[in-house]
């Protein structure tokens, strides 16, 4: 069942006649007016511009969207069963936007790996206490938070991206926050629209404040920079996500998890402690990542880190 509603607009331009429309349905044209000039705009529903590729159905209770991509069927379903309106139709349709743009990206460097979900559903939640979570395909966003905070649109990046993660068990890991840590790389990495609006409300925080591994965001990012080489079996980040996912070291074993990351890369037969004494002495661990929107950060003026890693997903993994 496809149901679209869409609403048009009407204007009306004449020089006898300067009244309202009060019916966006009917066309206007008084009686004995003269040179009555009539234009009718019908201004689609936001999710009829998602993309041509994208197979929109909207349902009372929720929107479908199915697209295949690189040969991947992916499905994204908002669910709109507890969404009381706060966040915008047109907010909705750019949370699906969102989506469309970093979740196949992900999916094709990371998930294919992980064997993570094609078949996603995204909540919009007027209730729970969580601002925004993910478990298994769900991720909910409260209806509250886009009203608010206008422009959080990567809250969601992160949250694809733990998706994307399929299960990470945190005891295995060097770190448990390594969860959490990874998901903000992904959401500074693939942030929506190269970062239009998350340069400008969310900071990649400098060594100053995030100075060690357990807290930085900045070294997976620096490390994803200086030794991501774009071929699959060089791509430290991948690496690092397989060990993640395998969870096969101990916390306390994880020299030869870093020794089984860094293989076969520019970084093989350093230690991870050597990796990091050389992030902390780039200005790569202190450039300003704050951005007025569409513009630059001096961070990304001096790195085209989001560049470099879109061309290495797009030139040598997938063709
Ligand atoms: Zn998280």
């Amino acid at each position: 069942m496809k149901k679209i509603k869409t609403t048009s607009l009407i204007l009306a331009v004449s020089l006898f006649f300067t009244g309202c429309m009060t019916d966006p349905d009917t066309t206007y044209r008084e009686e004995g007016s003269e040179a009555t000039t009539v234009i009718i705009v019908t201004e689609a529903d936001p999710f009829d511009s998602l993309g041509e590729d994208i197979e929109v159905t909207i349902l009372d209770d929720r929107i479908v969207e199915e697209s295949c991509i690189n040969g991947v069927d992916y499905t994204l379903t908002v669910d709109l069963s507890k969404w009381d309106g706060k966040t915008t139709r047109e907010q909705l349709a750019e949370c699906s936007r969102v989506f469309w743009y970093c979740y196949p990206r992900m999916y094709e460097r990371f998930g294919v790996y992980a064997d993570s979900p094609t078949d996603v559903i995204l909540a919009v939640e007027n209730e729970g206490y969580e601002i925004a979570e993910a478990w298994d395909n769900h991720v909910h966003i409260h209806d509250m938070w886009l009203s608010d905070n206008p422009g959080d649109y990567d809250c969601l990046t992160h949250e694809f991206a733990h998706v994307i993660q399929n299960g990470w068990d945190g005891d295995r890991l060097e770190y448990d926050s390594y969860i959490e840590r990874f998901a903000d790389y992904c959401r500074y990495i693939y942030a929506y629209d190269q970062g239009y609006y998350n340069d400008e409300i969310w900071d990649l925080q400098t060594v100053a404040t995030e100075s060690d591994r357990e807290s930085s965001v900045r070294f997976l990012v620096w490390m994803d920079y200086a030794y991501s080489m774009g071929i699959k079996e060089e791509d430290l980040m991948l690496r690092f996500f397989r060990v993640c996912h395998d969870g096969s070291y101990e916390a306390d074993d994880w020299d030869r998890a870093w020794e089984e990351i860094f293989k076969g890369t520019r970084a093989e037969g350093m230690t991870v402690d050597q990796v990091w004494q050389e992030y902390i002495e780039s200005d790569f661990a202190y450039l300003d990542s704050h951005a007025e929107r569409g513009q630059l950060s001096d961070l990304l003026s001096s790195y085209g880190i989001r560049d470099k890693i879109r061309g290495a997903n797009e030139a040598d993994y997938f063709e």
